[in-house]
């Protein structure tokens, strides 16, 4: 097909192939491709409306012995710079986000093989019961590796979380999933199969989430076709993802080569994801990422969501929103009308 006949094709809801979609992302046709993102968008949600979240991340532990080559965050396992936060100081920060109205809580961090299961539980019963707060928890790298070094299956883990109050997960560390880029970016991480396995695995037991793409290194149109075509694939089988954010590396170690991505690449690959993601509702635009003019933009090319607010960032360095307010006036601003969400997109729980 010709890029037209691709664009009227998905904005009128028909599936596009990977073919399709390596051809849009390497046409010059740009206006036309970004527009018929924002058309798509217009279909599937109220137009006027944009929505939003906030909650705050804790990065429970630094210590990691994955040596993923784009990370300066983690520490080595003993390492005396290292640091796993406290009950207590877990505490602290929740008290200190509820103060802030917001009342969902972000739990991440290194894969650090001393901690045991009763830490992870103590951790969110806390949080569920103490402080009654919405938790989203662990990448599919902390659940595979704790599931194996405590020697229990993954969906009896998932189970215990879930009881213990989690809520969802997120879909971190995906990154890009073929092999090729498994290789640049994490050899030690899990594979582009194995992700999607445990995502699998985590949505059937009822803890849905999100999924993303991290680019801007050495990846082809290629690989960022494959990359969707298998979330897009996993989304067929278990229909756990809410939404899907692409994301462009930050600049953290000299090991790991990333480049200048433009606004125009990215604003192209938002509404290509817009149009082949088509059995993932929301498509979100991150303003702590991409900055509030690109961001503003997206929400012309394919976005119907900003992301969040995030009170609390270790990975990476927030230049994004910081209050509720600011998240309100920067859609408004934009030109819609605000909607705050949940992580998991229930819109009853806060007023207007
Ligand atoms: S990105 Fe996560 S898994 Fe990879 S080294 Fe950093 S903390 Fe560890």
């Amino acid at each position: 097909m010709q890029v037209k006949a691709i664009l009227d094709h998905a904005v009128a809801g028909n599936r596009i192939s990977p073919e399709d979609a390596l051809k849009l992302l390497t046409s010059e046709d740009w206006t036309s491709i970004v527009s018929a993102g924002h058309m798509r968008r217009n279909k599937l949600h109220d137009p006027k409306v944009v929505s939003y979240t906030a909650y705050r991340v804790v990065n429970y532990t630094n210590f990691c012995d994955v040596d993923c080559t784009f990370c300066s965050f983690k520490d080595e396992i003993d390492s005396d710079r290292g640091y796993t936060l406290t009950l207590e100081q877990i505490a602290t920060k929740t008290e200190e986000t509820l103060a802030l109205g917001v009342d969902q809580i972000f739990f991440q961090g290194g894969v650090n093989p001393k901690l045991p299961l009763s830490y992870y539980l103590d951790a969110f019963t806390m949080l569920r019961d103490k402080y009654k707060v919405a938790i989203r928890a662990l990448s599919p790298i902390e659940l595979k590796r704790l599931s194996g070094h405590i020697a229990m299956p993954l969906p009896e883990l998932l189970q215990k979380f879930k009881d213990a109050g989690v809520g969802s997960v997120p879909g971190a560390g995906a990154e890009i999933l073929t092999e090729h880029m498994r290789g640049v970016l994490s050899p030690k991480k899990l594979s582009g199969e194995d992700w999607c396995a445990v995502m699998g695995e985590c949505h059937k037991a009822g803890l849905p989430g999100s999924c993303n793409i991290v680019f801007g290194s050495e990846e082809t149109p290629e690989d960022i076709v494959e990359h969707l075509r298998l979330l897009r694939e996993q989304q067929d089988k278990t229909g756990g993802f809410f939404s899907f954010i692409p994301w462009v590396f930050q600049p953290q170690t000299k090991r790991f080569p990333i480049r200048h991505v433009t606004g125009r690449e990215y604003l192209r690959l938002l509404a290509v994801s817009r149009l082949f993601l088509d059995n993932i509702a929301n498509i979100e635009v991150s303003v702590m990422v991409m900055g509030k003019e690109l961001a503003e933009l997206g929400l012309y090319a394919g976005a119907n969501d900003i992301n969040s607010i995030v009170i609390e960032e270790n990975v990476l360095r927030s230049s994004g929103l910081k209050t509720l307010n600011g998240a309100q006036r920067f859609i408004r601003e934009a030109g819609f009308t605000p909607k705050r969400r949940t992580m998991n997109y229930e819109f009853g729980r806060y007023p207007d």
